[in-house]
């Protein structure tokens, strides 16, 4: 058998395209190693959301092209969102590169094998409006092995948001089928995954494409939750504003859907979320935030924020912290921002808060966030709570279970046996910053 090493970088969707491509590639007689060395086709699966994580990527690949140039009988792929938006002139920056392989176009993945193969260079950026369904049921998909399946609903971003790249690399909102989705959560279900996580970069607007217009998310995970076994199920990630009151009773309706929503706020100022292009303003968030809160019992609400947009004065900047306490948001993604190649606001040079004042910033933000974490454990001390086991460790002599609550807190239990993959009844003990401490009842 051939070995492919693919190396990948950036978000869960990136990652599930990769179980895909190893999916397809084991049809043509290809297993994974872990070595790069080892590999016959090395690949790298870029992410083009920082300029850090693109200039990681071509340093990483230039390696792999010394060994060809070595005389390794080796091919390489350049896949991802930065071969999307990059297309044919990554063969000038990287000209050992065999092949470039776009996000719209992972299904060629076989095609493009041959055609190397048979010495070509490839490269296959084309944006397409589909989701590509029909091809995905042709092959396995060789999930990472874990409790959780991701099984992406959705593709691509109509909102445009001034700062992102996603629309650009990943196209119009396209929704997938939903018979499709359900096949590959009953096949994920009967290979043993305890949880199924319906991914998209905006998953409330699933089905907004559809002829039918009554089939969307909340129907979605109707059928997903009507599916036989004990399982979990989550969402991600939510656009405020397309948060209907259908899905949140959803939420509170069906049993196997976990109380978690990860809605990204981004800015707490209402006039740098309109330079955005975010569709709210602080008290829109609020409003949405407090209904969920109220509706939803124990739920956990995480949020996404960028430090240093454009223009960001510090006074915005303090609104970014305030909101953090205000709307006791449990934990938050946080990031520095970075002007990327096409965005509306790459363009407003002169508006750049200088590095210095982004990393402090940033830094300022993180320990919002940490305090913030705290605070939100605190509240679980004393309660019991059902935990699906994730990891089997020894930590620093002790052995120790790692797991998750449905509201998405890590609780990490003292246990000498591996009940990786099992549901438990956890009395929480005590805390940490990101995690609670738990004992098995
Ligand atoms: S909604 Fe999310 S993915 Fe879409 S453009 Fe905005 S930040 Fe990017």
């Amino acid at each position: 058998m051939k070995k492919v090493f693919i190396e990948t970088m950036g978000c869960q969707m990136n990652k599930s395209d990769t179980e895909r491509m190893l999916g397809m590639l084991s049809n043509f007689g290809y297993e994974e190693t872990k070595e790069p060395k080892k590999a016959d086709l090395l690949m790298i699966n870029t992410c083009s959301i920082r300029q850090l994580s693109e200039d990681k990527a071509f340093s990483m690949i230039g390696t792999w092209g010394k060994w060809k140039e070595e005389g390794k009988d080796i091919k390489i792929g350049f896949c991802g969102c930065v071969a999307q938006q990059k297309a044919e002139t990554i063969f000038k920056r990287a000209r050992y590169v065999d092949f470039v392989l776009g996000t719209h176009k992972i299904y060629s993945l076989p095609d493009i094998i041959k055609r190397v193969n048979n010495g070509e260079k490839v490269c296959e950026c084309e944006e397409t409006n589909t989701t590509e369904d029909d091809k995905a049921s042709e092959y396995k998909i060789n999930r990472v092995k874990s409790v959780n399946a991701w099984i992406p609903i959705t593709e691509g971003c109509n909102n445009f948001c001034t700062y992102c790249i996603v629309p650009y690399t990943r196209g119009r909102e396209r929704s997938r089928q939903p018979e499709v989705i359900l096949k590959e959560a009953k096949d994920a279900l009967s290979q043993g995954f305890k949880e199924i996580t319906l991914l998209g970069q905006n998953v409330d607007s699933y089905g907004k494409d559809f002829k039918d217009k009554n089939y969307r998310l909340a129907q979605l995970l109707q059928d997903v939750n009507n599916l036989e076994g004990n399982f979990r199920i989550r969402f991600v990630t939510s656009y405020p504003t397309d948060i209907t009151d259908e899905l949140i009773e959803t939420v509170v309706k069906l049993d196997k859907v976990c109380e978690y929503f990860h809605i990204p706020m981004q800015s707490g100022s209402s006039e740098v979320l309109k330079k955005m292009n975010r569709r709210y303003d602080r008290e829109t968030y609020a409003k949405i935030v407090e209904k969920v809160r109220k509706m939803v019992p124990d739920v956990t609400i995480t949020s996404d924020f960028i430090a240093g947009f454009p223009g960001e004065t510090e006074e915005q900047f303090e609104e970014t912290l305030t909101a953090i306490d205000e709307f006791e948001l449990d934990y938050s993604n946080t990031a520095a921002y970075s002007p990327r190649e096409k965005t509306v606001a790459a363009k407003w040079v002169d508006k750049y808060i200088d590095e210095d004042t982004k990393t402090e910033r940033l830094a300022r933000l993180n320990e919002k966030v940490r305090e913030n974490c705290l605070k939100s454990n605190q509240k679980f001390v004393g309660r019991e709570m059902e935990v699906l086991i994730e990891n089997f460790e020894n930590h620093k002599g002790q052995n120790i279970i790692t797991g998750r609550t449905r509201n998405n807190k890590i609780v990490h239990i003292p246990c000498n046996k591996d009940l990786t993959g099992e549901f438990v009844n956890v009395k929480i003990t005590g805390l940490k910053t990101w995690y609670l401490k738990g004992e098995l009842i």
